[in-house]
């Protein structure tokens, strides 16, 4: 009997271990998955970025290529002009000169606002590409130093429940479910006496059971929270 309780004050310090591998372990897969889609979420905004500033370089050069073939098709229209020998085909040039100069207009305007927002896009991708760079180095080496955590708790928690199995081999059966059920409901199955009382629930407890408790040769639980009791020697160092 004497062993068998301090079998179980060891079963629950591994418990205990056990329980807060078991909390600690909880939201790191989800910390994992997150830092990844945060990476994924900065690449797809650069790439989209990335792909908005080829848009309208392309557009650009198609509309240069509109206005050289506009100012060809002015300076056509111009030097016909000298050669005309009426006034109906003097207007039909004019207006042809209009229209296409009326067009021009509405190119180089687009012109413009194409070279603005491919100045301010190189400008966004300059800048965002070396923070994004270096912001997904980070979020890369966190989720390998959160993985290699989790690796590292799973070893742990392994080992935990070897020494677990091995000493619950020492354990009756009858005490163990005993142990087991109070641990489930109370979080701490096994607990020491303290200041003549019941540390699990305070409940002051009469000196014979003190003394029995001391002896450490009885399977008592406490009347009022049913706790194991267990005499636990003062270390004074
Ligand atoms: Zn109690």
């Amino acid at each position: 009997m004497n062993n068998m309780l301090k079998y179980l004050i060891d079963l629950q310090a591994i418990d205990r271990q056990l329980f807060e591998i078991d909390e600690k372990k909880g939201s790191l897969p989800q910390q994992v998955e997150k830092l990844e889609s945060q990476a994924a979420t900065v690449k797809s905004e650069l790439e989209n970025t990335r792909v908005t500033l080829e848009d309208n370089q392309k557009e650009l050069i198609t509309i240069k290529g509109g206005l050289m073939d506009a100012e060809g098709k002015v300076k056509k229209y111009q030097d016909q002009l000298y050669l005309v020998t009426t006034n109906r085909e003097y207007d039909a040039l004019t207006n042809e000169i209009e229209t296409v100069k009326a067009e021009m207009a509405n190119m180089e305007a687009r012109q413009l606002l194409l070279e603005t927002e491919i100045e301010k896009l190189d400008e966004t991708i300059s800048t965002s590409e070396e923070q994004s760079t270096a912001f997904i180095e980070q979020l890369d080496a966190n989720r390998d130093e959160l993985k290699e955590k989790s690796d590292l708790t799973d070893a742990h928690q392994e080992e935990l429940e070897a020494q677990r199995a091995e000493l619950v081999k020492n354990i009756g059966q009858r005490y163990l479910r005993k142990y087991e059920r109070i641990l489930k409901a109370r979080r701490r199955a096994v607990v020491p006496i303290e200041r003549s009382a019941c540390t699990g629930c305070h409940k002051q407890l009469n000196p014979q059971t003190i003394y029995e408790i001391q002896q450490m040769d009885a399977f008592i639980e406490c009347e009022n929270c049913g706790r194991i009791l267990v005499h636990i020697e003062e270390d004074d160092s």
